[in-house]
């Protein structure tokens, strides 16, 4: 997939082959095995990776996934995503991933700490706050980051805070970044609003995914804009109520019997309903591949923002653009989360911290700058606004590799 969205943006920018040669495969790929001493006395290996997929515009950056089901293939096509997102933010970074074959949840603490460090033991050579920066993924933490960052700090014997981002704030971590992915979300659908003459203090939203990102944008929505959360599902479904849902109670009851379904004054929707409601916007925030052919013709919102990564089917993805709807592309509405991962990375190398109010300052300039950079490339280009996202990415990398004489 991530091959194939390249070469459609190739022919969009009459890329030369030599340049579509260079980026549909990463720069270089490390394969490692990971030793663990285990509680019970015995040491097992873990397979792992570390992929820099391009590093024209800066040192790669990209996170670390701890997963059983994890392959070097999904790590590599993350890793092409990270060098677009990072790209379209204009951030002077290039593009990376990480992954570990292992399942987290059957690891004791000590054998987590254990695996953290084996890995940066056999990787040390190949990160760095100049060469490639980690950050955490799926099931990896800003303690797993505190462990990894403290274990090259040992190899390179003194303290070297920028080589991962994500840490805790104690230890060289920014403010800001616990909901910057939602925040940067919602600096886009503010200017999607605009751009669409939508008044958001009037707008109803519905949410797809109650997670870490999704229950932020929730309240963000409705601090920032007034706007009126009428919907929000998690796996188990959806709850609704027109007037808007109170929040906190939601919250509270999914703390309490881990799902939002049955929280106080809602009625209960299935999933598929929450993406159908006669809306203004939709935020998906769960999981990729949620609007395909199938449901993609019953989206009655204005926007669409794709805060969860991939949430639209190609297929879907030309539904939406027929109908009219404008969505905001994942690698540019959840690209809050890097941006302040970059944001980390310059405090570490300043020694100097800023306030939460200068951090969100700061990405709301980069998010409007980025957001308004694609609608343009759509429009010139005549295509949606996430080929419109790849043309801007893509245009930048390129130069980067021309300038520096690499193609
Ligand atoms: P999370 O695990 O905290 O939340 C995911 C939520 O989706 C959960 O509430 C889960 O119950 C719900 N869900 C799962 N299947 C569903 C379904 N079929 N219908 C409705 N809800 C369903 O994860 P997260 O960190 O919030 O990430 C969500 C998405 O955002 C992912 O695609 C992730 O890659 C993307 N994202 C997150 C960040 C971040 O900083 N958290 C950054 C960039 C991208």
């Amino acid at each position: 997939m991530a091959q194939e969205q390249l070469y459609e943006c190739a022919k969009i920018l009459n890329l030369e082959d030599d340049v579509v040669e260079m980026l549909e495969n990463p720069m270089q790929e490390v394969h490692v095995s990971v030793p663990v001493k285990m509680d019970d006395g015995t040491t097992k290996s873990f397979p792992g990776f570390r992929v820099l997929y391009n590093n024209a515009l800066g040192p790669g950056k990209g996170g670390i996934r701890f997963h059983p089901e994890e392959t070097v293939h999904t790590v590599k096509a993350l890793a092409a995503w990270m060098t677009w997102k990072t790209a379209l933010l204009d951030l002077p970074l290039g593009g990376g991933k990480g992954g570990i074959i292992c399942n987290p949840k059957e690891l004791s603490e000590g054998e987590l700490e254990r695996l953290s460090r084996s890995y940066i033991d056999r990787i040390w050579k190949f990160i760095g706050p100049d060469v490639d920066v980690p950050a955490p993924d799926v099931y990896t933490t800003p303690q797993i980051m505190a462990w990894m960052m403290d274990e090259y700090s040992k190899l390179c014997g003194k303290n070297q805070f920028g080589v991962l981002t994500g840490k805790p704030l104690n230890v060289g971590g920014s403010d800001g970044r616990g909901d910057a992915t939602a925040m940067g979300g919602m600096y886009t659908i503010r200017e999607a609003a605009k751009e669409l003459g939508l008044d958001l203090a009037q707008a109803k939203i519905a949410i797809q995914g109650f997670g870490n990102a999704g229950s932020f944008a929730a309240t963000l929505a409705e601090r920032l804009f007034g706007a009126t959360v009428v919907a929000v599902s998690d796996s188990k479904g959806g709850v609704y109520n027109p007037d808007g849902l109170n929040l906190q109670e939601v919250i509270k009851h999914k703390a309490e019997t881990r799902s939002v379904v049955n929280a106080p004054n809602t009625e209960t929707i299935t999933n598929d309903q929450v993406l159908e409601l006669d809306v203004d916007i939709i935020i998906a925030a769960a999981l990729e591949n949620a609007i395909t052919k199938e449901n993609a013709g019953n989206v009655k919102a204005k926007i669409l923002a794709e805060l969860a990564n991939g949430p639209t089917t190609p297929e879907a993805d030309e539904i939406l653009y027929k109908n009219g709807i404008h969505v905001i592309p994942d690698f540019l509405c959840n690209a809050g989360g890097v941006t302040v991962s970059y944001f980390e990375m310059v405090q570490n190398m300043y020694m100097y911290y800023w306030t939460a109010e200068e951090v969100y300052e700061r990405l709301d300039r980069k998010m409007t700058k980025a957001y308004h950079e694609v609608l343009y490339a759509s429009k010139n280009h005549n295509v949606n606004m996430r080929m419109g996202a790849y043309a801007v990415a893509v245009t930048r990398v390129v130069d980067a590799m021309k300038l520096r004489g690499w193609v």
